[in-house]
C-alpha cells in the first residue's frame, strides 16, 4: 500500500480528469459506493474458486455482519444497481468509478494491496456495438493521456449452453494431464477448469498447451455477436488481437471479454493495464431484473508506469514576503484579496534576510514574489517577476489587480488546472501551467 505525495498527485489528478472527461463525453456518470461491502457479495460474483476470493480478499467479521474490503468495482457497483431499481427508472444506465480496491496480492512492480482503478460499467444493452463503443473508450483516454503502444486482447467466453460445452471440452482436455497440473489447478480442475488457462504457473501452461479454443464452440447467436463485436472494432480502427486464451481472474464474464497491454512500458508481466467484459447474468442473479451489463476496470498506477512524465507541480502564482513590522498585516490581507482574484497567493512568515527569502521562493517554483519591506509606508510594494527577473513598484491599494493581470488571471472564480485532453491544452507533453 503506497502513499501517494503531493508531487505524484498532480499527475494522478491529471489521469483522473482524463478518464472522467472520455467517460463523460460517452454519457456516463459518476457513482460512488461503499468500500466495504458483504463478504458474500463478492463470493457469488467474483467467484469461489477465482484467487481473489480464495485467497487475496480483507475480509472480517464486525456487529455481525461478514464483511469485505471491495477487491474490485463491479460487483458493488451491479448491487446498489438492483437495489435502487435503476432498470425501472431508466432502459440504460452508464456509471463510472474511481477509487481505491484491495487485493492481498504478492506486490511488485504494478502490482499493490490498495491500488486504485477507474472502471465504467453500461447496464441494458447487451449488442456488440457498445461492446465496442466501450473499448473504443479505452483506446481514445490512452491514446489522449500518451499511453505508448498498445493492443486490445478480446475474446468470446460464450454464454449459457457454450460455456457448459466448454467446461466439457476442457475437462476432456485436463482430466488425463491431471498429475502435471499445479496444485491449485488440480484443485480446482472439476469446479472451474477455466480457471487452469487463467493460471500463470508453468506446469498448468505446459498442461493448456493445445487446449480447445472456446471460438471454436461458439453458438450461433454468440457467433453472431463475436463477429458483431470484431466488425465495429475494426470499423473504429482499434488495435486489437483475437485472444482465444484469454480468460481474467473473474467468473462473472459471459461473451465479451477484453484485456488492453502495452507493449512499450517495462511493467514485465504486469502488462495489462485495463480488463473488462460483458456480465450479462449478474443484475439477474443479485435478485435484479434479467439486465445484461458490460464494463471495464483500468488501473490507475500501471497506467501512471506508462504515461509520459510530464505534469509538474505548478508552484504558486505570488509568495509574499513580509519585512516591516506591519508589512504582515498588509501581506495577510493582500494574500487574501489575491486569492479571492483566483491567484495562488503564499505568505512567507519565517522571516530572515530578504535574499534567502527570495530565494525560497524560487524554489517553490512562485511566479512572483511581492515585498512588504519599507515601501509600505509610502503605500507600496515591490514585486518581483522571478523569470523574468525584473521589479518594479506598485501601489498597495491596486497590488492585487495589478498582479493577478500580470498572471494572467480570471476576475472571478478560480479556475481549475487545465487537463491533457483540454482543447486549449497542448496535449500530453505540455507543461502544466495550475492558475498562478
Ligand atoms: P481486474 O479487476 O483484475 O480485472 O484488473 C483490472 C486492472 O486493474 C488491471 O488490468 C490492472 O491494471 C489493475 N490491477 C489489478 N490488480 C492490481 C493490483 N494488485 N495492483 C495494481 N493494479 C492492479
Amino acid at each position: 500500500m503506497n502513499d501517494i505525495l503531493p508531487d505524484e498527485v498532480v499527475r494522478w489528478q491529471r489521469l483522473e480528469a482524463a478518464f472522467r472527461r472520455h467517460a463523460e463525453l460517452q454519457g456516463y456518470a459518476e457513482v460512488r459506493t461503499p468500500i466495504i461491502e458483504q463478504t458474500a457479495l463478492f463470493r457469488r460474483q467474483v467467484g469461489e474458486t477465482t484467487d481473489i476470493v480464495e485467497k487475496e480478499m480483507y475480509s472480517f467479521e464486525r456487529h455481525g455482519d461478514d464483511l469485505t474490503v471491495r477487491p474490485e468495482g463491479t460487483a458493488g457497483a451491479a448491487r446498489a444497481y438492483v437495489e435502487h431499481q435503476l432498470a425501472a427508472k431508466e432502459p440504460v444506465s452508464r456509471w463510472y468509478y474511481l477509487g481505491p480496491m484491495f487485493r492481498g496480492e504478492r506486490p511488485a512492480k504494478g502490482r499493490y494491496r490498495q491500488f486504485y482503478q477507474a472502471g465504467c460499467e453500461l447496464y441494458g444493452d447487451a449488442g456488440p456495438l457498445s461492446d465496442a463503443e466501450i473499448i473504443d473508450l479505452v483506446c481514445g483516454l490512452f491514446r489522449d493521456i500518451g499511453v505508448g503502444e498498445f493492443v486490445v486482447h478480446v475474446n468470446s467466453l460464450g454464454s449459457g449452453g457454450t460455456r457448459d460445452r466448454y467446461r466439457d471440452a476442457l475437462l476432456a482436455h485436463f482430466e488425463p494431464r491431471k498429475d502435471k497440473l499445479s496444485d491449485d489447478s488440480q484443485r480446482r480442475l472439476f469446479k472451474n477448469p477455466l480457471r487452469i488457462l487463467d493460471s500463470k504457473d508453468p506446469r498448468d501452461r505446459e498442461a493448456a498447451a493445445g487446449a480447445p479454443s472456446i471460438l471454436d464452440v461458439l453458438d450461433d447467436a454468440d457467433r453472431a455477436h463475436w463477429q458483431g463485436l470484431l466488425g465495429y472494432l475494426d470499423a473504429l480502427g482499434v488495435p486489437y488481437v483475437a485472444d482465444p486464451s484469454l480468460v481474467r481472474g473473474l467468473d462473472y464474464y459471459t461473451r465479451t471479454l477484453f484485456e488492453v497491454k502495452t507493449k512499450a512500458a517495462d511493467l514485465g508481466s504486469q502488462n495489462t493495464l485495463c480488463g473488462g467484459g460483458r456480465y450479462d447474468n449478474m443484475i439477474k442473479s443479485l435478485g435484479g431484473p434479467d439486465v445484461p451489463a458490460i464494463g471495464f476496470a483500468l488501473g490507475l498506477e500501471r497506467l501512471l508506469l506508462s504515461m509520459p512524465d510530464t505534469a509538474r507541480k505548478a508552484g504558486p502564482g505570488a509568495v509574499i514576503l513580509p519585512l516591516a513590522p506591519e508589512g504582515a498585516k498588509k501581506g495577510l490581507v493582500l494574500a487574501r484579496d489575491l486569492r479571492a482574484l483566483g491567484v495562488v497567493a503564499e505568505l512567507d512568515g519565517r522571516g530572515g534576510k530578504l535574499k534567502t527569502m527570495l530565494a525560497r521562493a524560487e524554489k517553490r517554483g512562485a511566479a512572483m514574489c511581492v515585498i512588504l519591506g519599507e515601501e509600505v509606508q509610502r503605500g507600496t510594494v515591490a514585486v518581483k517577476d522571478l523569470a523574468a527577473r525584473v521589479q518594479d513598484e506598485i501601489p498597495l491599494e491596486s497590488a492585487a489587480r495589478i498582479i493577478a493581470d500580470r498572471l494572467g488571471q480570471p476576475r472571478a472564480v478560480p479556475r481549475p488546472p487545465a487537463q491533457p485532453g483540454d482543447p486549449q491544452t497542448p496535449g500530453p507533453a505540455g507543461e502544466a501551467r495550475g492558475p498562478r
